[in-house]
């Protein structure tokens, strides 16, 4: 037994964990659950646990539909919001089939398996996520249509007596008693919008940290009487809620985008990186964005990106070469602001990845920057600085997808189909509503 296993079984005997939660994650991006007893643990760290793949959206073929989890020792912490009655733990799984084949559908192979590529290159793939959210009085439409949000705040404002009790505080608390640091707190521009960014980790790490940090906001919302949504857009008229993030690559422990002196401290490296985000970001827009509501957040202005341009400092860029901090030695990275806060974290790492690292093996060049302001300007502008729009719809994103080769190798036959027939299930259905806006503006006048 290795140490890590080890030290699991001494923790569940010494503090007495009476549940162990076995988490993996669908295709979509749902954290999925199945708590075993203390004394089965052993036995799943050596064979895994048999469940019925076919239940899960996506995870299986109906012929390979039983699947085994295995737990990983390294991801095991007790959960704070049950710590002391009947004390409960997680670990994160990876899926196997009986054979020991990784499952062609568990979006942490696709991870692990592009984080595998970097690696053969020499590179460690970091990740760092802001991530926004919208604390709201509770699930139900209120009588205007809209959620009702906690607060009518904005912008770094200070909340008199807290922003739903201290909602950030409480949550951050939670978050680094499982071991995940918080940079940064703050409440965001929309009404009852709040961010929270962890300190960057390995892109693995940071997916798993990114599916806990979901389950936290969403149980201390519960425990304060709200209700907490990841929703990319769900106040018309107000910013939605995007999870810009942090990309950097290291080699060893030098940072491969870092070059002293360069423009921007940027090395050949980083610029690749950015060339291959930008030319392949309309393709790995559909897993990004993956929801109809997602381009109501692109399309809407408020600091989402919706054209393909970089740029240092400029907000209405698609990537972002943030400002250069001489004290925080090699922090050169790249923001990558189209994602948003309902991805399925390791799909779209894995894209993210899988685009830099083409920048870097076919050599791309960088564009010009975007010194503008990329909103003001005239389609006709646009058109001769020669940006590129993001995908407008989830309809379009997906025709973009289908002819990508980069997503279909990245994410794998299985995921790369599931994904398509799923979203364009979810646009057939949208397509089909009948909306408020058409009778409101067509009823009477035709
Ligand atoms: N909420 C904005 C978005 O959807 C981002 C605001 C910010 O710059 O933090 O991307
Ligand atoms: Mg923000
Ligand atoms: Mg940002």
């Amino acid at each position: 037994m290795d140490k890590q296993t080890d030290f699991v079984l001494r923790t569940i005997e010494e503090r007495g964990i009476k549940f162990i939660r076995l988490w993996f994650t669908d295709v979509i991006g749902t954290l999925k659950s199945v708590a075993i007893a203390p004394a089965e643990v052993e036995g799943a760290f050596a064979e895994g646990v048999g469940i019925d793949g076919s239940a899960i959206e996506g995870l299986t073929r109906s012929f390979e539909a039983d699947v085994l989890v295995h737990p990983d020792p390294t991801t095991f912490q007790i959960l704070p919001w049950r710590s002391t009655d009947d004390p409960t733990a997680r670990m994160f799984c990876d899926i196997a089939t009986p054979d020991g084949v990784p499952g062609v559908s568990d979006p942490r192979n696709v991870l692990k398996r592009t984080l595998a590529r970097a690696g053969d290159r020499g590179f460690t793939f970091y990740t760092h996520p802001e991530v926004e959210f919208y604390l709201l009085k509770s699930s139900k439409i209120g009588k205007d249509g809209q959620p009702e949000p906690v607060d009518q705040a904005g912008y770094f404002d200070n909340v008199p007596g807290g922003t739903a009790h201290d909602f950030r505080r409480r949550s951050v608390r939670m978050l680094e008693d499982l071991g995940i640091s918080v940079e940064f707190s703050h409440h965001e521009a929309g009404p009852g919008q709040n961010e929270i960014d962890l300190r960057y980790a390995d892109a693995l790490t940071m997916a798993d940290n990114i599916m806990t940090f979901r389950t936290v906001v969403k149980e201390v919302a519960i425990e304060q009487g709200v209700y907490a949504t990841f929703m990319p857009k769900p106040l018309q008229g107000h910013p939605g809620s995007g999870m810009h993030t942090h990309l950097s690559l290291f080699e060893g422990d030098s940072n491969a985008f870092f070059e002293a002196g360069a423009e921007y401290q940027l090395s050949k490296i980083g610029r690749q990186f950015i060339a291959g985000l930008l030319r392949h970001a309309p393709e790995i827009t559909a897993v990004t964005n993956q929801f109809v509501n997602s381009y109501k957040r692109l399309w809407g202005g408020d600091e989402a990106p919706s054209f393909v341009t970089w740029g240092h400092n400029n907000r209405s860029a698609l990537v972002r070469v943030p400002l250069y901090k001489p004290n925080k030695g090699q922090s050169s990275r790249v923001e990558y602001r189209a994602i948003d806060s309902a991805a399925n974290p390791y799909l779209a790492f894995s894209l993210l990845l899988a685009a830099g690292l083409k920048g870097i093996e076919e050599g791309y060049e960088l564009p010009a920057e975007a010194e503008d302001n990329v909103w003001s300007l005239s389609d006709a502008e646009r058109r001769a600085l020669g940006y590129n729009q993001l995908p407008a719809s989830l309809d379009h994103a997906l025709s973009l997808m289908e002819e990508s080769e980069l997503v279909a190798e990245t994410l794998g036959e299985h995921v790369f189909n599931y994904v398509l027939k799923n979203k364009r299930q979810e646009w057939k259905e949208y397509r089909a509503q009948v909306t408020p806006f058409e009778l409101r503006s067509n009823l009477e006048m035709l």
